[in-house]
């Protein structure tokens, strides 16, 4: 066994985005003085945080009443709004409609209404005049309110999670790329770029759409591929059509957020109104910072399965297989994929007009797929000697989980460094620097 000092960390997580940063805050809350480092690759943790992140605070209602994500979303809404509150971040608890078009969403409707009940939400049914009086231009069959649904300032989240780390005498730094993890009977060492090695009891791999290759670095089969979907957003300019978030019921093929038939809309705390995800291919590795070039025979494939299981209409977009990240980032929908946008639209809004769609910087997202192609739904974090390993964060629902995920997973990070020696810092004295 080493001494407190030979470890320059007690817990070290790979990662400064959300799933990170709140669990660095969860270490820090559970046992002050614990000493954590969080390396972070990019130049600031909201580094890729693209425009189209509305920073919705999710409900949860379509998971699965046994997932982790609902579960964590039923409660960690109202946390992250009071996180945002006493922090002085924007936010707005605007509510979130979910909306029948058609007579032959209705049973869908239904079951999503009481799906919300048994997760404990607040659902409200809704008749076309009461739909009116939440959102006087949206047209539909029946609707439900969640009315816990928010959105918030998602760089402001971050900074503010870094913020607290670093004032706890935790340690953030960014420009910090891992390239190697070694794993010892004390511990774990990660070297970074620039030579430093940094030793801790125990490691948290929250590296997103790299969680896969950080997972192997470390020795461990991570057991998914994650690979990159990238999202096509709009920005509906013109007249103020929605007051919140307001999204479609979701088709039986696309049972979870993420593409739909119709389009989502949301009003971000900035006054902007994003239209999507309007359609998911995937193309090379998000740019940051991984060589771009040709993907892996296995992850090609997966991305061809995910991407034709979820897009719909964006299948008119451009599927770029091997194309480096820069060049997704910069290809534009083209304007029959507007076209036919704006003519789904229309049957949640009738008065969207094509003009007012105007593309914007896509998104691009991580997710995780099993071996058979199948795309992860829930969460999934597994541990191995020293180690967790977040390989999947659900796509919308990181901000409604972050702060019970963030302590979930410090909760584990703790009983593995204490395998390795730690102790509470509150409990041993003189044992905290
Ligand atoms: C367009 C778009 C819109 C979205 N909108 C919403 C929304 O409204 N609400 C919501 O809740 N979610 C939304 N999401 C999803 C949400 O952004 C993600 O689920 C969330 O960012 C995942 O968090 P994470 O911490 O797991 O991963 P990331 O945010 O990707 O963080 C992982 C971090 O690890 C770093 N990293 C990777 N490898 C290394 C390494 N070797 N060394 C050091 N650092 C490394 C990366 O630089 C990165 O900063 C959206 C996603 C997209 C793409």
């Amino acid at each position: 066994m080493r001494t407190h000092a030979e470890y320059d960390c007690d817990v070290l997580v790979i990662g400064g985005g959300i799933v990170g940063l709140s669990t660095a805050y969860a270490l820090t809350r559970a046992a002050p003085g614990t000493r954590v480092t969080v390396l972070e690759e990019a130049s600031s943790p909201a580094h890729h945080l693209t425009r189209p992140d509305g920073g919705l605070i999710h409900s949860g209602v379509h998971q699965r009443r046994s997932s982790l994500t609902a579960r964590f979303a039923a409660r960690g809404g109202g946390e992250m709004t009071d996180f945002c509150a006493r922090h002085g971040i924007a936010h707005t608890v605007t509510g979130k409609l979910i909306v029948a078009t058609d007579r032959a969403d209705l049973p869908r409707l239904h079951a999503l209404a009481q799906r919300g009940r048994e997760h404990g939400l607040p659902v409200r049914e809704l008749g076309p005049a009461q739909i009116a009086r939440y959102e006087p231009r949206v047209r539909g069959q029946a609707a439900i309110r969640v009315s816990t649904t928010g959105v918030c300032d998602a760089a402001g989240v971050l900074a503010a999670l870094a913020g607290e780390v670093s004032a706890a005498g935790s340690v953030v730094r960014c420009a910090a790329r891992v390239t190697a993890v070694d794993r010892r009977p004390w511990g774990v060492a990660a070297r970074t770029t620039d030579g430093t090695v940094v030793r801790a009891r125990a490691l948290v791999n929250a590296a997103g759409p790299r969680s896969d290759r950080v997972a192997r670095l470390a020795g461990d089969e991570p057991g998914v591929r994650v690979v990159p979907v990238r999202d096509t957003y709009y920005e509906l300019r013109g007249p103020a059509l929605v007051r919140g978030v307001v999204h479609p019921v979701p088709a039986p093929e696309h049972p979870y957020a993420g593409v739909r038939p119709i389009p989502g809309v949301l009003r971000s705390v900035d006054g902007t109104v994003l239209v999507g995800p309007v359609g998911a291919t995937a193309s090379g590795r998000p740019a940051n910072g991984g060589p771009p070039g040709l993907l892996s025979a296995l992850t090609r494939q997966a991305s061809w399965r995910t991407a034709r299981r979820r897009g719909g209409y964006g299948r008119g977009d451009a599927h770029l297989p091997g194309a480096g990240p820069e060049r997704a980032e910069r290809a534009a929908p083209d304007p029959a994929a507007r076209a036919a946008v704006a003519a789904a639209l229309r049957r949640l809004l009738p008065d969207v007009r094509e003009a007012d769609l105007c593309p914007v910087h896509p998104g691009v997202r991580a997710q995780a797929v099993h071996g058979d192609g199948t795309p992860v739904e829930d969460f999934l974090i597994r541990e191995a000697p020293h180690t967790v390993h977040v390989l999947h964060t659900p796509a919308d629902a990181a901000f409604a989980t972050a702060l019970p995920v963030g302590r979930e997973i410090a909760r584990r990070a703790m009983a593995l460094a204490q395998g390795a020696g730690w102790r509470p810092p509150a409990v041993e004295s003189g044992h905290c620097v």
